[in-house]
């Protein structure tokens, strides 16, 4: 077992016997003494201890980026690059252990994070590598003056994460944030802080002192008082929206910006043309990549009523398909929800869905997987007979689950699946291409995947509409959230105007 020097933790395996708060470029004890325990969903098994951060914390971590800014913000934008640079390489240089440290930390299956959750935070980082040069102002002249218009860094930015994809969501507040200029304090979920941690351990060598801090602990004690800090020039938040609502409270108190990416509760739209074998398997995948656990995840599926039957008995055969079981097994699809509470959560929704009426025509139940016994598994679930006001088809489930609702015309399915208070992703499936470009237009959105799901590409704006959040990340746009804009006029004219000579 080898000790490592940084926090005086002992190695096992993948993670430390215990982590400190990473700030100024040093691992440090926390303020209060008190720590989390963090566990493998999959087991129960104790993975490690993280300190349950408070203020103090959190005001050593701010004033340590706000040092750091001087300098920071200062440096060629050619550093910033290669810092980012770096940071992707890094990562796909390990990325089996930290797809492994997703899973193990998360539950998500290793097939989900070795294929999306690493790559695509390389991804990110790669992407926000390629924009400092970009960052740039404007001049306009004018017959006795001229404007510049600087683009300016904000200062110390807070980057608050959930814990469904913890590298990905903190790669796109982080690499924004530093391409930028800016220094940044990272808030992690307190259950699934350690790969974050480890990744920063792993940086530790190419990022100045200060540049980017974690505090661990939970949202009331360490990520308020991180909100609140008057040296704080800027949130962004990825989360649920009873905790949004209380941050934009927080961010009222020093008037700062905000990004907010919130729920989702997405429609994909089967059309009566459409290829109904892959339809089914974007439906499938929409609904159990990442144990459906994703804000985007597709929740509801509107099919066309001429072709209800077929495609039910399709996605019915595909669904039954779904490899469930062992997280660190690469042939499974389908891992544990993250903790007892989430457990909880989806299984009430199962046990609602039944109440109200709805047709469970896949899954329902819990999942029992021999070998793991403690583990909170929730079989892929289908509810076929849904109305698109019972609370299965309105509230975020986050779960293996999704809702089938039929249609038959297109004011109708537009109207139904525009009908919610979120609005972050779908998915029409068509082969009538002018329809499904009608259809992207109506669908009130922040993403509309054609003809294929969770289809990511560089540079894709993220977020959205009504009360899914604000701000969009991983885009060029994104950078003018973490950056401001200052004029400066020049007179070219010689002497003064002459107004107050008599
Ligand atoms: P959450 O709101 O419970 O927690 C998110 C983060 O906020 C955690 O770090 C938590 O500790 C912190 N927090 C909690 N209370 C706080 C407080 N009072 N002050 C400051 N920080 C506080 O959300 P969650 O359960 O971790 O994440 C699931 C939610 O995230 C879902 O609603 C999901 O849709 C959403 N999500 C959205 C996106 C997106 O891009 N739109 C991506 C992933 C997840």
């Amino acid at each position: 077992m080898a000790m490592d020097g940084a926090t005086g933790g002992t190695r096992r395996g993948l993670f430390l016997e215990s982590y400190g708060h990473f700030i100024d470029g040093a691992w440090v004890g926390g303020d209060s003494g008190k720590t989390i325990a963090v566990s493998n969903p999959a087991t129960g098994a104790h993975l490690s201890n993280i300190q349950a951060g408070n203020a103090v914390d959190v005001d050593r971590a701010v004033q340590a980026a706000h040092r750091a800014f001087k300098t920071w913000s200062r440096t060629h934008p050619r550093a910033r690059q290669q810092v980012l640079q770096e940071m992707a390489r890094r990562l796909r240089a390990r990325l089996a252990d930290f797809a492994m440290m997703e899973t193990v930390d998360n539950g998500k299956p290793i097939s989900d994070a070795t294929m999306f959750d690493i790559p695509a935070t390389a991804e990110v980082y790669d992407y926000f590598a390629s924009l400092p040069l970009q960052i740039h102002g404007e001049t306009t002249d004018f017959p006795d003056s001229m404007l510049l218009v600087h683009r300016e860094p904000l200062g110390v930015c807070a980057a608050i994460v959930p814990w469904n994809i913890p590298l990905y969501c903190t790669a796109l507040k982080v690499a924004p944030a530093l391409a930028a200029g800016n220094t940044v304090v990272v808030k992690p979920a307190e259950s699934t802080g350690l790969s974050i941690l480890e990744f920063f351990k792993e940086c530790a060598d190419i990022l100045p002192p200060g540049v980017v801090n974690i505090v661990t602990g939970y949202g009331p004690e360490a990520g308020e008082p991180l909100v609140r800090h008057p040296l704080v020039r800027k949130v962004s938040f990825t989360g649920s929206k009873p905790t949004a609502r209380k941050i934009m409270q927080y961010a009222s108190q020093n008037i700062i910006p905000q990004t907010m990416e919130l729920g989702g509760k997405s429609a994909n739209i089967v059309c009566a043309d459409a290829d109904l074998d892959a339809a089914a398997e974007g439906v499938v995948m929409s609904t159990v990549f990442n144990k459906g656990e994703v804000c985007i995840s597709g929740s509801r599926t509107f099919v066309h009523e001429s072709v209800m039957d077929r495609f039910l008995e399709k996605l019915s055969a595909q669904i039954g398909h779904v490899r469930q079981g062992d997280p660190q097994d690469p042939r499974t699809q389908l891992g544990p929800q993250a903790s007892k509470v989430q457990f909880d959560k989806v299984a009430g929704y199962l046990e609602l869905g039944c109440a109200e009426g709805a047709h469970v025509l896949a899954g329902g139940a819990k999942a029992s997987i021999v070998g793991f016994e403690q583990g909170l598994f929730i079989q892929p679930t289908i509810f076929s007979n849904v109305r698109n006001d019972m609370r299965i088809a309105r509230e975020e489930i986050f779960g293996p689950v999704t809702c089938i609702l039929g249609w038959r015309d297109e004011d109708e399915v537009l109207a139904l699946a525009n009908d919610t208070d979120y609005g972050l992703g779908g998915g029409v499936w068509t082969r009538d291409l002018t329809r499904a470009h009608r259809f992207a237009r109506e669908m009130q959105t922040g993403t509309v995947w054609i003809n294929r799901y969770y289809n990511f590409v560089p540079g894709q704006p993220l977020g959205g509409f009504k009360q899914s959040g604000f701000g969009r990340e991983n885009t060029f746009e994104t950078l003018l959230h973490y950056t401001q804009s200052k004029a400066v006029i020049v007179n070219l004219t010689e002497g003064p105007i002459g107004l107050y000579q008599g």
